[in-house]
């Protein structure tokens, strides 16, 4: 192990972040680093961050300043990394206790860091952001990130993404390929091809449809999940891989953010709701009973009362398997920010409850269905909650606790499903020589 060359990293935010982590270190392990779980054993501690809402700032920077007294007892260097390193570039080093600030896009210019001292990495170095020269250092696990385009273009107005992550770009087909055969060979079973806006993939006459079908051939692959589809772009050519592809899981993330046309116009997304029940449909009606979730905003400025009941509406008619529900937080340099008719706090709160209450009651009802379903589970882990049992996920992405031991992480086995837990499912492995469980 090399002197003063430990490194810690935290990470907040998305898979994207969670995924730039793991390029982090496998940039900083060829310079010599070497990971340590601890703070304190640390000399350069990485905070990757987030810059979406407000919340996710105010606890990074509060989680920041716990590492102030290391920094001043043990002369460790502190950087602060991700999209709020982009977002308040210009204050960060006044206002914290880190010696340096870096983008998203520049983390190939991490190991030329030395010293103590205000440093801003700047933004003419910008690179691509696929760090392709290093192997990431993956976490242990069945399911791996792979990153198939950066940046968004699409703009809407309460979001930050595309001023702190830069315009759309994506890595070449062949390179994706060979990276998803390299993780197969490390052993993982599952991957998640990850993007801000994964239909706007393109590799010169190749589409986001055809780079699964051509990931489908892999040898070991046994299953494909991708993030973040756009309803304005979801293609039918990619809806037609669902139930067709062998690899590609019975799941589907397609944010919606409100049920009502004027405020889906006033955050630019690009759609109605009709274009995107119309949309749903054709999903449904290719695979019955793929699974569905997706991301709503409450409380976007101007949304009235029946903004709201239109965004329950949508909500109770689409039947999402699960939803990830916020208020909206005001972004610096966004168009929302500037709209009049900002909502009370204490309002956006209440819509949120309300879309909390209804998602609550869709996903029991919807896990309750499903008792009595053979499903067919990938392990994932010892349940945290009882070391005698261990959790697996269906191939439409939902939790499901089952007998077990540490030696099934990684299997693929069928089971029944005997139970739900309101937002976790019960399940009994299926042992049946002659027929494969069915
Ligand atoms: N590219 C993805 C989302 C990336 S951000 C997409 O288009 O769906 C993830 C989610 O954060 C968004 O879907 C949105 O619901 C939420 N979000 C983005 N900006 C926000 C803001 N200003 N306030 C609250 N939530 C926000
Ligand atoms: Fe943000 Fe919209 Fe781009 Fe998603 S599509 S990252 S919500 S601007």
């Amino acid at each position: 192990m090399e002197k003063n060359k430990n490194i810690f990293i935290e990470t907040y935010g998305c898979q994207m972040n969670v995924s730039d982590s793991e390029a982090i270190v496998g940039i900083l392990t060829s310079a010599g680093y070497v990971e340590v779980v601890s703070p304190e054993d640390a000399d350069l501690i990485i905070v990757n961050t987030c810059a979406v809402r407000d919340s996710a700032v105010s606890k990074v920077k509060a989680q920041i300043c716990r590492f102030k007294p290391l920094r001043n007892r043990k002369k460790i260097r502190i950087a602060l990394a991700g999209c709020l390193a982009e977002h308040e570039r210009d204050s960060l080093l006044k206002e914290l206790p880190i010696d340096y600030v870096i983008g998203p896009d520049r983390y190939g210019f991490l190991a030329e860091l030395e010293g103590v001292g205000a440093v801003q990495v700047d933004a003419d170095k910008e690179e691509s952001g696929f760090y392709s020269g290093f192997t990431p250092v993956r976490k242990k696990g069945v399911n791996a990130w792979i990153q198939v385009m950066r940046g968004c273009d699409n703009f809407c107005s309460y979001c930050v993404v595309p001023y702190v992550r830069g315009r759309e770009r994506s890595k070449p087909v062949k390179e994706i390929f060979r990276e998803v055969e390299k993780t197969v060979n490390e052993g993982y079973k599952e991957i998640t091809l990850l993007g801000q806006n994964v239909n706007s993939y393109t590799d010169g006459d190749l589409h986001f449809h055809d780079l699964l079908r051509k990931l489908d051939t892999i040898k070991g692959l046994e299953r494909i999940m991708f993030m973040t589809s756009h309803p304005k772009d979801l293609s039918d050519s990619l809806i037609n891989c669902f139930g067709e592809l062998r690899t590609l899981c019975e799941y589907l993330h397609l944010p919606v953010q409100s049920g009502s046309d004027r405020i889906l116009k006033a955050m630019n997304r690009g759609y109605t709701s009709e274009q995107y029940m119309r949309t749903i449909g054709k999903i449904r009606k290719r695979v019955p009973d793929i699974a569905l979730s997706t991301d709503i905003l409450c409380g976007f400025p101007g949304e009235n009362d029946e903004d709201h009941s239109q965004t329950l509406k949508l909500v109770s008619e689409v039947g999402y398997d699960a939803a990830f529900m916020f208020i909206y937080s005001k972004r610096k340099g966004t168009r929302a920010a500037e709209m009049e008719n900002q909502i009370e706090r204490k309002v956006k709160v209440a819509r949120l409850n309300d879309v909390i209450k209804m998602q609550m009651m869709i996903t029991k009802a919807k896990n309750s269905d499903c008792i009595g379903n053979i499903e067919e589970v990938l392990v994932e882990g010892i349940s945290p909650r009882d070391a005698s049992k261990i959790t697996a996920r269906t191939r439409t992405f939902k939790n499901v606790i089952l007998n077990g031991t540490v030696s099934d992480v990684g299997s693929i086995f069928k089971v029944k499903i005997t139970g739900s837990t309101g937002w976790a499912l019960e399940g009994e492995k299926i042992i049946c020589g002659c027929c494969d469980g069915f």
